[in-house]
């Protein structure tokens, strides 16, 4: 039997479907679609200019996401000649760097940065949050961070639902740390159409923490996550638009207390 045809190109076989648009694709147009997200999110939000420096934030606490994250923005920093500077932890700053430097064929700078704890909720947007602190005292910073839009919805669940805590305003695609913006252009993508990205692409990963492993409860969120991304990943969309509405407005929910039930 032969494979369909992608549906965007209508030539090549179709390797992955995604859920979210239904669409059937070959690599090349799940790669253009990735860096069409990215483009966008990053050109809405922060507007890089031809030529400026863009900082990248791997992730130790999201490996996967972080490979694909920096191959793409690798891409994009040799369409738009930007100087690239990576800013993390050593276990994932290295590897981040390399992706980029084989794409742009120059070594980015890299800038460790060791957290030691990530509270409260020990993911991916505590992360991101944490070592965007070390960037707050440099002008014109735009940063880059592969969170998605399951690491949001996890994320804002866990805080919601095992700590009572309101969501992060680092759930928001942009925020500014001091004079830093930091942006999450893929935070309009699920994580499954990166990690299928990845390892299409047979992009090296780090084996680093598992976000949230030792969080009470976690798991059951993680399950209802995963599900939802297969099931209805327009959910995952919707609560995600939520989040950022309410972080937005901040109506109704007290700003330093719990999450209103009555909401
Ligand atoms: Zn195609």
């Amino acid at each position: 039997m032969t494979p369909p045809l992608c549906t965007a190109c209508g030539r090549r076989p179709a390797v992955y479907r995604r859920r979210a648009s239904g669409e059937a694709l070959c690599l090349k147009c799940l790669e253009r679609a990735l860096t069409k997200a990215l483009r966008r999110g990053l050109a809405s939000l922060a507007s890089p200019e031809y030529g400026s420096e863009l900082v990248f934030i791997p992730l130790r606490s999201s490996p996967i996401a972080s490979s694909g994250a920096a191959y793409l923005l690798g891409t994009l920093a040799k369409k738009y000649s930007n100087k690239v500077l990576v800013v993390g932890h050593p276990d994932s700053a290295d590897l981040a760097a390399e992706l980029i430097e084989g794409v742009i064929k120059e070594r980015p700078e890299v800038v460790y940065v060791n957290i030691s704890s990530l509270e409260p909720v020990p993911g991916p947007v505590s992360e991101a949050r944490a070592v965007a602190e070390s960037l707050k005292e440099i002008e014109n910073v735009i940063a880059v961070t592969p969170i998605t839009a399951t690491d949001i919805i996890l994320d804002s669940l866990i805080r919601l639902m095992i700590y009572g805590m309101r969501p992060c305003e680092c759930a928001l695609p942009r925020y500014l740390v001091g004079n830093a913006v930091i942006v999450s252009p893929l935070s309009r993508v699920l994580l499954t159409d990166i990690n299928a990205y990845v390892a299409l692409r047979g992009l090296p990963v780090t084996s680093s923490s598992r976000a949230f492993a030792d969080v009470r409860g976690a798991g059951r969120l993680k399950n209802l996550v995963a599900e939802l991304e297969r099931k209805s990943p327009e959910t995952i969309y919707r609560f995600v638009k939520f989040f950022q509405a309410v972080l937005l407005s901040d109506r109704g929910i007290p700003q330093n207390g719990g999450f209103s039930p009555s909401l």
